[in-house]
Parts: structure tokens; sequence; C-alpha cells
């Protein structure tokens, strides 16, 4: 019944319709982008064509459409994550674009020298250095919670590693790198029990399990429109209103005031006081598309069918001999991060492509990881729903191929 629906889907990709160096594509490099469906590009397509207009500002009927489109955004934005209040969804440029919002915005208002903030070891960049600014600007300290062979976050450390001076807990929720699903709801319980609030870099779990904010309880939830097939340039900053009312803005500009004096500025209401400048409308409303696309399919059963995935991969796979995979959590997203032994990654990742297999090779923005395991990078395959048995097939092939060429 999954895998009918899923290989229906394929359908809605003409991009994977295509051949590479005289070979079908197999795309597997999901993590990092995925694919988007034809009404999505269909959505970017009408708004460019009919109601492209500047929003909130305007009293003509272009802008008023435009505006509706946008906010209708925002609400779809906010069932999806199971939000209280759409003015608690601030539309950014990504995943990013959100943790620098919060790390500025939460620093200039909270931080103080001597205060901690609490992160993993398995971050994404993008959850490590806008921490790193604060450090650096502000005099607060940095720790780390580690994880252990398995990728598997070491979690009873956690409580130990909070102290009087932590001020924010910022974890991932599933990692890019290794794909571990990390158990968010009980660090949110360690971290509140403390008194702590928590940011969870959502990324990664957006597109492969129901997020409900309000049943993780997480202060702020951050992600990218774009690996949840929406469209690039567009993100979700999610707050819980009481913490963005006290949280002074990110950036200047246009819409995030209400009255500007050269002696005084006050600011606009959520989430406008959070965006400043023109947002990326057409792209809020792709966003909008990707998400009923998803819930049409149903996230249970996307979740489902790439579990099913990451399965057989992760069969094929280990069955090459010296190939190593990191990553081996009880609870996984479908991302199989790999070496091989003597080889380098990105040798794979060049001889793999030109079989027309596109993965991703390096040190994934997670350079703490590959430091961790002692290596350069991985090879990491990522799955969607428009991937079947037969392109892991053809991974295992390319890759095996790839082994004899370069032993
Ligand atoms: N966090 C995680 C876990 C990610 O995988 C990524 C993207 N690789 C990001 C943050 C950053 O996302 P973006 O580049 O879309 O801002």
């Amino acid at each position: 019944m999954i895998k009918r629906m899923m290989t229906m889907n394929r359908g809605d990709f003409k991009i994977l319709d295509q051949k590479i160096y005289g070979r079908p594509l197999v795309y597997l490099d999901n993590a990092a982008t995925t694919q988007k469906p034809q009404v999505v590009i269909d959505t970017l397509k009408a708004y460019y064509e009919t109601i492209n207009s500047n929003i909130h500002r305007g009293v003509h009927y272009l802008s008023q459409r435009a505006t509706d489109e946008f906010e209708a955004a925002r609400e779809a934005v906010r069932r999806f994550i199971n939000a209280r209040h759409a003015y608690e969804i601030v539309f950014t440029r990504g995943a990013t674009d959100s943790m620098n919002l919060v790390a500025a915005s939460f620093g200039r208002t909270f931080l103080h020298e001597g205060d901690e903030i609490v992160v993993s070891k398995m971050e994404h960049h993008a959850n490590i250095v806008p921490w790193q600014f604060l450090c650096e600007d502000r005099g607060c300290v940095l720790k780390v919670l580690p994880f252990n062979e398995k990728g598997e976050l070491c979690i009873e450390q956690l409580d130990q590693l909070i102290t009087p001076k932590t001020k924010i807990v910022a974890v991932t929720q599933v990692s890019n790198s290794l794909g571990t699903v990390n158990p968010v709801k009980a660090i949110i319980e360690i971290a509140h029990k403390k008194g702590v609030p928590v940011l969870l870099d959502g990324a990664q779990a957006v597109s492969h399990c129901k997020v409900d904010v309000q049943a993780l309880d997480c202060e702020f939830y951050c992600f990218s429109g774009h690996k949840m097939y929406a469209p690039m340039g567009i993100g979700v900053m999610y707050g819980k209103e009481e913490w963005l009312n006290k949280m002074k803005p990110y950036q200047g500009g246009g819409e995030m005031i209400k009255q500007v004096t050269f002696a005084k500025t006050t600011y606009n209401d959520l989430p406008f006081k959070f965006e400043a400048g023109t947002p990326s409308v057409g792209d809020a409303m792709g966003l909008k598309a990707a998400i009923e696309y998803m819930e049409s399919i149903g996230i249970e059963n996307i979740a489902a069918y790439e579990k099913e995935l990451l399965d057989y991969a992760e069969k094929r796979l280990s069955s090459i001999e010296g190939l190593r995979i990191y990553g081996q959590a009880a609870q996984k997203a479908a991302i199989v991060s790999f070496n091989i032994d003597k080889i380098h990654p990105s040798d794979i990742g060049a001889i793999i492509d030109k079989l027309g297999v596109a993965v991703r090779t390096g040190h994934h923005c997670t350079q703490p990881i590959m430091d961790h395991f002692g290596i350069p990078g991985t090879v990491r395959a990522s799955f969607a729903i428009y991937n079947d048995k037969k392109e892991i097939d053809d991974l295992y092939e390319a890759v095996y191929r790839a082994k004899n060429m370069l032993l």
C-alpha cells in the first residue's frame, strides 16, 4: 500500500526523470536538499504570473492577495508543527538564518559574561557557530554534550552539564551526518527541570517525522523549507510567545517597527518584529504547497516507507567488505553515512557520480563528528519519498564498483 503510493509520487518530480552521464539519475542527496514536486513548482510560477506584489503595506488588490497568501502559509506552518499561535511562526531564509536569529536575539537580551550555552557534539555548524559568536562577544561559555560510539547522545550527562549559569540548551532533533533521532522530549524535560529553555534544530526532522512543538514543549524550533520539498530561500523559526515577546529584534528595517523617530524606535508586534524587510512571499506559498503535499501522503506513511529504505540500504551496504557505517543509533532517520577502509570518501563520491548516483561526501558541516571518528568525512546517502529499493541496489552496485576500482 505504502509502496504503491510512493511509486505514484515519483511522477510528481520531473527532475528525476533524466539521465546523468547516460545513466538514469539516482538522487540520494536528500539531506542536502529534496527535489520539489510539480505542485510546488506550479505554485511558484502562479505566484509570479498572477499576484507578485509586496505585502502588508499595500492597499491595492495584488498586495492584499499576496498578503493573504503569505499569512495563509504562516497558518499552514502553525498547523504543521502544531504551534499554539500563528504569530509564533517567523519566516526566515532557512534553518541557518533561524538559528542565527535566535542566537543573536536571545543573546542580546539574556546572555552575559560567564553564562553557559549547551550544545551537542553532533550539531551542524549552523547550531555551533552562532553560539560561538556570543562566546566571543559576550564572554559566554560553550559546553558540549558528547555522543557514544553508536552515535547516540550521552543524555545521562546532560543533567550535570546544566549548571545555574546555563541559559539555553540547543540540540538537533536528527543528526544530518549520523541519522540519529535524538530523544529530544527527554532532553527538554531535563532542561526544564532546571528552568532552562531549549532550541531544537529540526532541519533534518520535519520531512521524516511528525513534529508537535506543543507536545515537545521546546522554546524554539528551527527548520528549512528546501529539505522538505519546498523552495530554497524559506525557513521557519518557531518561538514560544512569552520568549519572543521578551527578546530584542534581530535585524532592523521595514516592517519590524511600529514607529521610528531619531529619538526612539518602537517595535512591531509578533511575528513582524522579527521579519525585517521584504520576505520571500512566493517561497512561503511554495512551503505551504509542500506541507499540503506531505500531509496528503501522511507523515506516518513517509516515516514508515523511509524506514524500509533505510533498513534495506544498511543491509545491502554493510555486506560490502571493509565498509563501515557511522551512526548505529537505535532510532535513525533515512540517512546512511559510511566509508570504505583505505579509500577517501570523495573518491567514492566522484566515481559513483559518473554512474548516475548522487550522494554527498565530506564533513557535512559537522566537523566535530568527523574529528570524533578521526576521519576527513563520509559518503552520505539520504532517502526521500520518491526513492525506491531499485535505486538502493544501484547505489550498492556503484559503491561496489568504486571499491574495486580504487583498491
Ligand atoms: N541543521 C541541520 C541538522 C542541517 O542538516 C542543515 C543543512 N545541512 C542545517 C542545519 C542548515 O540548513 P540550511 O542550510 O538550509 O540553512
